[in-house]
């Protein structure tokens, strides 16, 4: 039975054990016999109008669902939700927050999340999102966190995703509004970024160095660091404004906030002339890579599952290899906004070659098997890289499958450590790698999985310190993390580890456990919100 079918009664006996109060407590504190409470709760007696909002006003129901319990008892809705254009002065006290908020960035988001107002700053960072993500209505949450959001830029990838699941629950607990579970499931299905887990920076609570999470974004105006402060408007009597947030985002250190004033007359000046955020300024905070329009020059199948692309001409003028030896790129085709990340296998006299797996379905898979690319136009991102060998490091182990052979070839190449690599690949790959490396061929048990984790754990170390790099699907690399962490116990920085893609034939980025299905479920079972996460979180434990 979902919400909307439940009676008042139920409606309210819901919210009473959400806010985890006794019968008798709410009638002593409501002015009501504890024993006409409970025929309420029961549908013996029906409530009066009166008698639902001084029961909500105790229980802090909000606007929306009293209205749904006015409903549910057969009266019409008392609150009105009328568009923020329309509140007045609730609408000027919102502008009023924003602006005077500015040179730092800040918006007004409803109980989703979804934005509903912004000042210039947060504009500014918000401009380059792609179309796609602005409809039906930007969400602040999957703005950053989506892959061709700003996730890219979010360094503390990892520890901002748990603290936004945790918002979202928190919010679910405290509103049951629609679409806090869809948004939730989206947030946990999103990939974390390339090279996320190893780019995260340590910041925990023992760093004692900052009372709150930072959000950590890399910006063109450096590495900025923001916390947020959460304001709402006070004794609101219209759904709209009820559900209401302005976040303002505060510089957490010295350098944001001297990045942010020292950027302010530059971005002031670029919309005093422009009288509104148009595409010349955007660019001026902006925190998305740099892209870069490429023509496919040439492909050339090198075996059945590996097709090389070789990219080209003047949009790629200004093409800036980083050096790093497993660098990647985001590779966006046409017709498509989302990108695939690729290893640049080469980046030589204006050319840039790619090598791509084709496996059975696949969005760069198709548009390189079923369609002729040469003289296609693709977008290319900036690149960047992860292999980070220490200093003092004498020997290199590679490990990878037919996705990590672009990168494995071109570290073996321009290291000068002895080297030696697992390969796991379904075809033979004579004369890619170089013939400085010794090398243990493998055939993946099948085209979507993988059985490198097993050929890692039979390896005899050598000795001495070195590192240790590997990439392919998923599943494998968490457990080749555990195995490092906890057998090996290597330092994090002797190794890199990094999940390429996802086995299993998923159209999306699995979870290891569906939260949608678990909270419908505990709904239908009449479990509290505490008693679903905890079923959800046992049921993770067990994956
Ligand atoms: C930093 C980095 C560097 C990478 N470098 C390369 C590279 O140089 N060359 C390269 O080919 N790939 C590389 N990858 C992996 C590549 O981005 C993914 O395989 C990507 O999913 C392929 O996109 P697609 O459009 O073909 O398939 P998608 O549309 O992403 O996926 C469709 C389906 O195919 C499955 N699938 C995806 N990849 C594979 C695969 N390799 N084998 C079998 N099934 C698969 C998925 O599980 C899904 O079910 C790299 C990934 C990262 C993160």
């Amino acid at each position: 039975m979902t919400t909307a079918q439940l009676s008042v009664g139920e409606l309210l006996r819901d919210w009473r054990e959400r806010r985890r109060r006794s019968q008798l407590e709410v009638a002593i504190a409501a002015d009501v016999s504890a024993r006409h409470l409970s025929f309420i709760e029961t549908g013996r007696s029906g409530p009066s109008r009166t008698m639902i909002e001084r029961l909500c006003e105790e229980l802090e129901v909000p606007l929306r669902e009293r209205n749904r319990l006015y409903l549910a008892a057969g009266f019409a809705p008392v609150y009105q939700e009328r568009p923020l254009d329309d509140l007045g002065a609730a609408r000027s006290a919102v502008e009023a927050v924003l602006t005077a908020h500015e040179p730092y960035p800040a918006c007004a988001v409803d109980v989703r999340w979804d934005m509903v107002a912004t000042n210039r700053p947060m504009e500014l960072f918000l401009a380059p999102l792609p179309d796609a993500l602005r409809q039906p209505r930007l969400n602040m949450l999957r703005a950053t966190l989506h892959p061709d959001g700003l996730a890219e830029q979010v360094r503390n990838y990892t520890q901002w995703r748990a603290h936004v699941v945790g918002r979202i629950r928190r919010q679910l607990y405290r509103t049951a509004a629609d679409g806090l579970v869809e948004l939730l499931e989206d947030v946990e299905g999103y990939p974390a970024p390339p090279g996320s887990d190893v780019e995260a920076p340590a910041v925990t609570a023992r760093d004692g160095a900052l009372p709150v999470l930072p959000l950590l974004l890399r910006t063109s105006l450096g590495d900025l660091s923001f916390l947020y402060v959460l304001s709402v408007i006070g004794a609101p009597r219209d759904v709209t404004v009820d559900e209401i947030a302005v976040e303002a985002m505060f510089p957490a250190d010295d350098a944001t906030r001297e990045a942010l004033l020292a950027h302010q007359p530059r971005m002031s000046a670029a919309l005093m002339r422009a009288g509104c955020v148009c595409a010349d300024n955007l660019e001026t905070m902006s925190v998305k890579a740099q892209q870069y329009a490429a023509e496919v020059l040439r492909r050339e199948q090198i075996t059945p599952h590996l097709v090389r692309l070789v990219l080209g001409g003047p949009g790629l003028a200004g093409f800036e290899s980083t050096g790093i030896p497993d660098e990647w790129v985001g590779l966006v085709v046409p017709g498509q906004f989302q990108s695939r990340y690729y290893t640049v296998r080469s980046w030589q006299g204006g050319e840039l070659t790619l090598d791509v797996v084709v496996h059975d379905v696949g969005l760069v898979t198709e548009w390189a098997t079923r369609t002729d690319p040469v003289g296609q136009t693709v977008t290319i991102t900036e690149p960047k890289g992860s292999y980070a060998a220490p200093d003092g490091a004498q020997w290199l182990l590679l490990v990878g499958d037919l996705t990590a052979m672009p990168a494995m070839a071109r570290i073996a190449e321009t290291t000068t450590l002895p080297t030696r690599i697992w390969a796991e690949t379904p075809d033979d790959l004579p004369g890619y790698l170089p013939e400085t490396a010794e090398v243990t061929w493998s055939t993946p048990p099948s085209e979507t999985s993988s059985d490198l984790a097993a050929a890692v754990e039979k390896i005899e170390w050598p000795e001495g310190d070195g590192y240790f790099w590997m990439a392919g699907e998923s599943s494998q690399m968490r457990a080749i993390r555990k195995h490092l962490m906890r057998e090996r116990k290597l330092d994090s920085h002797a190794y890199d580890v990094m999940g390429y893609w996802r086995g299993g034939g998923q159209k999306r980025q699995p979870r290891s456990v569906d939260p949608g299905p678990v909270w419908r479920e505990g709904k239908a079972q009449g479990l509290t919100d505490e008693q679903i996460w905890q079923r959800y979180d046992e049921q993770q434990e067990q994956q």
